[in-house]
């Protein structure tokens, strides 16, 4: 596409520096808010992406050598600046994903976990030890980084994603490659000048703007030994399917349809608080939020969706600076018009419209504005129901018992998160054990993992076996090594030859 006038073009940030792209290609990113152009992000070629691969190698042979003390100093000091310049990087995440300012704050704070998990790797790096296993044979496990990784984020998380999926790599002593969500670039570039501020060596930490063209020079990429992927299913499925084709180690994290059942005794107060948040914040993008409300009895129905009606109608989207909005605007256009168009299917598909959000009082007629949008009477076979709607348009399937709902979610093609409202310890313990979701909450409202568990769904929300958070990050950015080593107090007698497979005894 053509430069805008006036419209500022960034960068890539490669090598330690604010690198301009080359390839000439580029794409608009937008404000949410406004729907006004903000700037322009350059979209690397396969060359850019193979000359940052190339600096990340040469800092990766120095990096992989500095002590893990050492490397867990400089992730301490990115912390702190972090928290320093919180206020900041929160109005900027606003200004390009459109969700609020508080919104944005709680993405830092739980992103925060994920660095202070990190700067744990001393204690995650460890490895094993055992004496005299054999012969005066001691033998011994160590956790190797692996090289050049690269991280391929989605745009609903501009920070606690990428941040999430690539501390880690680094405190193991691996090279990072961001590429970031092509719609919102502007985060990643503004925390990777903090890494510089902290310390890193050039180098280690790179962001490669771009497209499926920079993302398919990365999968291909010999010297790119791993891929973490976040995003939609379809794309964490050819991701999945490309990196192992290329030999490469892949964990890929797709959407959800994430599930709240409400038990007969729930405390139905505290499930339509918990659904309004989960389900309507951050305008319903997000991969845990929750989509569909499963109210167990036809009581429960009808008690739960006319409390919940209420609340829905007084929802308020607004601009992401507006401290009075519950949720800010949609990505882009597009995502906008899709959600609209789900919500006419499923009225035509025979869903009964309790509250309409498509026509929201907004503030700029410009931006991307869909107000909170509550249909009942969903049944499973409707296209809402079947697929991630990634926008305000939340819906009601109504059932006659536990079991009908463990069944029904265990049959949806997603498994990324679940939670059953209930004060029946026996409900809750039997769901948890038989629902075949990644992510189960008993009475809270979204079941994100706190950062030092795993993180990651079951069925098509994840392609791969690692998790993201928790300790299953280290493993995956290392690869284990196991020495068998004797140094002996005599010489070693080598008169001997033994052709039987060795035994220990
Ligand atoms: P997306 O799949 O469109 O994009 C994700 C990344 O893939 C971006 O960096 C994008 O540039 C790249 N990409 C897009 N199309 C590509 C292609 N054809 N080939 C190669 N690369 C391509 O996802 P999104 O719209 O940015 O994010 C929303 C999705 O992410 C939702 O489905 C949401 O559920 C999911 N998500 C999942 C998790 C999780 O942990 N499971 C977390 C956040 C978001």
């Amino acid at each position: 596409m053509e430069k805008l006038v006036g419209v500022q073009t960034i960068t890539h940030f490669i090598g330690g520096e604010m690198k301009q792209g080359t390839s000439g290609r580029f794409g608009k990113v937008f404000k949410p808010s406004t729907g006004e152009v903000m700037v322009l992000c350059p979209y690397a070629s396969a060359e850019e992406v193979n000359e940052a691969v190339a600096i990340a190698k040469n800092a990766f042979a120095g990096w992989k050598k500095t002590p893990v003390a050492q490397r867990v100093e400089i992730i301490h000091r990115f912390r702190s600046l972090l928290v320093e310049k919180t206020e900041e990087l929160a109005q900027l995440i606003g200004l390009e994903s459109g969700k609020t300012i508080s919104d944005a704050k709680g993405e830092i704070s739980r992103g925060l976990e994920s660095v202070d998990l990190a700067i744990n790797a001393p204690h995650l790096l460890k490895g094993e030890y055992s004496v005299n296993v054999g012969g005066e044979i001691n033998a011994y496990s160590i956790k190797q980084p692996l090289g050049v990784v690269t991280a391929i984020s989605p745009f609903n998380f501009p920070f606690m994603v990428p941040v999430a999926m690539a501390t880690m790599a680094v405190a193991c002593g691996n090279a990072v490659i961001l590429k970031p969500s092509e719609k919102v670039p502007n985060s990643a570039l503004f925390f990777s000048k903090l890494w510089k501020e902290a310390g890193l060596p050039d180098g280690v930490w790179n962001v490669v703007n771009g497209d499926k063209e920079a993302v398919d020079a990365l999968l291909k990429h010999p010297d790119v030994p791993a891929v973490s992927f976040v995003g939609s299913t379809r794309i964490a499925q050819y991701i999945y399917e490309e990196g192992c084709r290329n030999h490469k180690r892949v964990a890929a994290f797709g959407g959800g349809k994430n599930h709240m059942i409400i038990m007969p005794d729930a405390d139905l107060d505290h499930a339509v608080n918990s659904f309004l948040g989960a389900a309507y914040g951050a305008a319903s993008q997000r991969c845990m939020a929750i989509s569909a409300a499963v109210p167990v009895g036809e009581k429960t129905a009808e008690a739960f969706v006319a409390k919940l009606k209420r609340r829905v109608q007084d929802l308020k989207v607004g601009a992401y600076n507006d401290a009075d909005a519950d949720f800010g605007a949609l990505i882009s256009q597009e995502s906008k018009e899709t959600v609209i168009k789900y919500i006419e299917q499923s009225l035509q598909e025979g869903a009964e419209l309790c509250v309409d959000g498509r026509h929201p009082e907004a503030p700029h007629s410009q931006g991307f504005y869909l107000g909170a949008t509550l249909l009942d009477h969903v049944t499973p076979d409707m296209q809402i129901y079947r697929e991630e709607v990634f926008g305000p348009a939340r819906i009601v399937v109504r059932l006659n018992s536990l079991d009908e709902a463990i069944e029904l979610i265990n049959n949806h093609e997603y498994g990324n998160g679940v939670t059953i409202f209930t004060n029946n310890g026996y409900a809750g313990r039997t769901f948890a054990e038989q629902i075949e979701v990644g992510m189960v909450g008993i009475n809270v409202p979204i079941p994100i993992p706190v950062g030092y568990h795993n993180f990651g769904g079951w069925k098509r929300s994840k392609f791969g076996e690692s998790h993201m958070f928790g300790p299953d990050t280290a493993r995956f950015f290392t690869k284990s090594k196991t020495i068998s080593e004797r140094w002996p107090e005599n010489d070693i007698q080598h008169d001997q030859v033994n052709f039987d497979f060795p035994s220990n005894r």
